[in-house]
């Protein structure tokens, strides 16, 4: 794992006058899982967008592991952080093996190796190998784009997981399987996990540590599920 800092972010839209995140600061230890949980629009998004530079925060700063965000190498950084998301954000031009293979590829992981983990992530998300590394996206179901999208963010073994709903569009019973191996990554891998849900139970199941937010990711709480049950 690695610790992630959050160090007085905001950001700000341009044309809205109203911050989207104001102010937040947040400590994550390392191979800790924090869910922030809040309504819709307070800035979840944004927030994980920001700790893998996907949009710049218009004050403030991140650290992952003591070193600044901005100072980390652009592929390094793909590297370090995965991210999976609510809508899945495959490339509808590629393949589902193409998608997964990405980030492997980019940093540079021998051809043998890359086909190998791509069938081991594709087991892992509970889909057959042999009927899904060829398809392209638009050919499977809401959930399948979605396991096809945790596949890919994990692909890489990389110690920082961000990921936003991932599990929304997934079946019970899949969900329940993907959140079982989500536990297994905590405890034997200790990725550092920032994880993003509505779902409650999800969030009791899976978190270390759960924030409560309000408008513009002001933190209401931040503590451990059993502190959060009791309050
Ligand atoms: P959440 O993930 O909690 O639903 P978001 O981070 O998506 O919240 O959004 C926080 C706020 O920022 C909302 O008011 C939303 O409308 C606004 N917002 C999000 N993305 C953009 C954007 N690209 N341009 C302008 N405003 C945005
Ligand atoms: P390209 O022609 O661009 O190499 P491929 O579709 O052949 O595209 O492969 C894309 C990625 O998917 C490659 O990194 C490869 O290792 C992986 N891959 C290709 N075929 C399979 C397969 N049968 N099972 C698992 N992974 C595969």
């Amino acid at each position: 794992g690695a610790t992630i800092q959050l160090e007085d972010l905001t950001k700000l839209y341009p044309g809205n006058p109203n911050p989207a995140v104001e102010n937040v600061s947040m400590d994550i230890r390392a191979g800790e899982t924090v869910i922030l949980v809040g309504p819709s629009g307070c800035g979840k998004s944004t927030t994980l967008k920001m700790i893998n530079r996907l949009i710049e925060p218009s004050s403030g700063r991140i650290r992952i592991d003591d070193e600044d965000v901005t100072d980390i190498d652009p592929v390094k950084l793909r590297r370090k952080v995965g991210y999976a998301i609510q809508s899945s954000g495959l490339f509808p031009h590629m393949t589902v093996a193409q998608n997964i293979a990405l980030v492997p590829r980019m940093v540079g992981w021998p051809k043998a190796r890359v086909r190998d983990r791509v069938e081991e992530m594709l087991d892992l998300v509970g889909l057959d190998p042999r009927e899904f590394h060829g398809r392209y996206p638009r050919r499977l179901s809401g959930g399948q784009q979605q396991r096809v999208g945790v596949a890919r963010a994990l692909a890489a073994d990389p110690p920082v997981l961000l990921m936003d709903e991932p599990f929304g569009a997934v079946d019970p019973i899949t969900r329940d399987h993907l959140q079982d191996e989500l536990i297994r990554l905590q405890h034997e891998l200790h990725k550092t996990i920032v994880f993003v849900t509505h779902d409650f139970d999800e969030a009791i199941k899976l978190g270390d540590r759960i924030a409560v937010l309000r408008e513009r990711s002001h933190i209401a709480q931040f503590d451990t599920p059993e502190a959060i049950l009791t309050n």
